[in-house]
């Protein structure tokens, strides 16, 4: 995240804030030596967040034979983990709701919080994931970040309004806007209240798993998460149609389920919806409309639906692929095949571009002509398919030298190019120099026990110095190349520079 926006985040003065018994659970969290008899101590002392723990302690999720009685039953069937983050979700619910101003649809968010809560944990139920009360508050969490931006900047955040395009394409919308998504910020703020890291992870991942580098082993944890927002969009979103399909993409695609046990998560979420609602005060759906819902999606996945919900992730399959394809068969188209580096067909096409940018930048730009010296020889000595094996370590050697910025290609047989952004003469004098150097000490042992080595020449000129200016790409390399033509001329193994 931009250190502007960060700042603008830390100072701000309305940026939500969590209560002391919130504060207190995420110390006992990361406390290591804690035990159940503290944790039941601590819930103890806020009756209402005692009564719902026991509560979610006899849910038909944990109830086994026996009923907890008491908070220290309760945490005891529950275990310190889960305890801990059934506690959180009660008290960070609690306290973030306290927000009443937003430029936000605060209705609208928390509907969507509790309906992805309640479908991450049944997700990572269908996934045998053991601990769902930690995947029901990153479900819950996950849009944090949306609470943040809207608190900081207010006037740029309620014009974007997260709910009324659909909720996908919306961290990129507020890229464009802001220069930061919400599942940075929320990843952020997470991090400032001392968050475990896996709920950090997960809000960060939490439109796309592959934004977020984490471990192998939370990669199932943080798809349900990424998943759950699409679920809980099968139920809020104005086209549920495409919610639907949404969420089937993402379902399959981050978690590897097929649309039947999608329908079965839709089943189930509308099952536990009344309890999650009573839990959290909170109406999400009325009865009839969280049925209704579920049939209508139900309807949706059912086989002639479902046929077309496939042949048009088929379809976008196929188009991805093509697009792969021909990614691929242009970089081959560019690539020299014997080196690997960039060919002429690409340098060229790339130089006429770089030069535009520095003549409208007024940046400096450097181009070297290489060629290698004598190389007819030792093809004639050693033969051909030897002088290859030289080609390609030399150009391996060279590239390995380069910045990421550098445009490097076979202009054809041993001559190679080397167009250095930003780089004036004295400073393209020293690169070559350095390239040159490392070249001659290049060795390459032979069957018969000989070593070989080779030299190289270069010319180099300078945009926009040198006794012309060089007004065109050409009138540029036609000056490199006089320069390595006399950089041949002096007696080879030297780099002679236009200016
Ligand atoms: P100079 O120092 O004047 O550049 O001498 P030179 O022998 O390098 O120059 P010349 O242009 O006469 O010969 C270039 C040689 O490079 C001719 C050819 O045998 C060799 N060559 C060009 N392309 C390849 C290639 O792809 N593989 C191999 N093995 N040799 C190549
Ligand atoms: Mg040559
Ligand atoms: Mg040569």
């Amino acid at each position: 995240m931009n250190k502007t926006i960060e700042n603008q985040l830390r100072l701000c003065p309305t940026l939500p804030t969590i209560s002391s018994v919130a504060l207190r659970i995420i110390e006992i969290g990361r406390d290591p030596d804690i035990d159940l008899r503290e944790v039941a101590q601590l819930l103890s002392n806020d009756p209402a967040l005692a009564t719902k723990t026991l509560r979610v302690a006899n849910s038909p999720l944990y109830m086994r034979g026996r009923q907890a009685r008491n908070l220290h039953q309760a945490v005891t069937v529950l275990g310190l983990n889960a305890t801990v983050s059934v506690a959180l979700s009660f008290s960070l619910g609690t306290c973030l709701r306290d927000i009443r101003e937003s430029g936000i649809d605060l209705d609208r968010y928390w509907r969507r919080a509790l309906l992805s809560a309640l479908a991450a944990r049944l997700l990572g139920n269908a996934h045998g994931i053991f601990v769902k009360e930690e995947l029901f508050l990153a479900g819950l969490l996950q849009d944090l970040g949306m609470l943040a931006l809207d608190s900081a900047m207010p006037k740029e955040y309620g014009v974007l309004k997260p709910f009324v395009d659909d909720h996908e394409s919306f961290p990129a919308r507020e890229r464009a806007a802001i220069d930061v998504d919400h599942c940075e910020a929320g990843e952020w703020l997470m991090k400032e209240w001392g968050l475990p890291e896996y709920l950090t992870l997960a809000t960060r991942g939490s439109h796309d798993l592959r934004d977020v580098d984490a471990p192998e082993d939370l990669h199932t944890f943080i798809g349900c998460v990424t998943v759950s927002g699409r679920m809980a969009e099968i139920y809020l979103a104005e086209d549920q149609q495409k919610a639907t399909a949404d969420a089937v993409r993402a379902a399959r695609d981050f978690l590897g389920m097929s649309p039947e046990q999608i329908s079965d998560v839709l089943t189930q979420m509308a099952e536990e919806l009344p309890e999650v609602e009573s839990l959290f005060e909170m109406t999400v759906l009325s009865a009839t409309q969280a049925l209704g819902l579920t049939d209508q999606a139900r309807e949706l996945l059912a086989t002639r639906n479902l046929q077309l919900l496939r042949s048009a992730t088929e379809l976008q399959e196929r188009e991805l692929e093509f697009k792969k394809q021909a990614h691929r068969l242009d970089h081959i188209a560019r690539q020299d095949a014997l080196t690997g580096i960039y060919n002429r067909r690409h340098f060229d096409e790339s130089f006429a571009e770089r030069f535009s940018q520095a003549v409208a930048a007024g940046h400096e730009l450097s181009l070297a002509y290489l060629d290698l010296d004598h190389f007819k020889a030792i093809n004639d000595q050693h033969g051909h398919p030897v002088g290859d094996e030289i080609l390609v370590k030399v150009a391996e050697r060279i590239q390995r030298q380069l910045r990421q910025d550098d445009l490097f290609a076979r202009y054809g047989g041993e001559e190679f190019v080397l167009l250095l952004p930003a780089i004036g003469p004295k400073a393209a004098q020293k690169i070559l120099d350095r390239i040159r150097d490392g070249v001659e000490k290049l060795q390459y042992p032979l069957e018969s026990g000989a070593v070989l080595s080779v030299t190289l020449s270069a010319g180099i000129a300078s945009y926009p110095l040198g006794p012309r200016k060089y007004e065109t790409p050409d009138a540029l390399m036609q000056a490199a190349d006089d320069a390595l033509y006399r950089a041949k001329q002096k007696g080879r193994n030297r780099v002679v520079s236009a200016a």
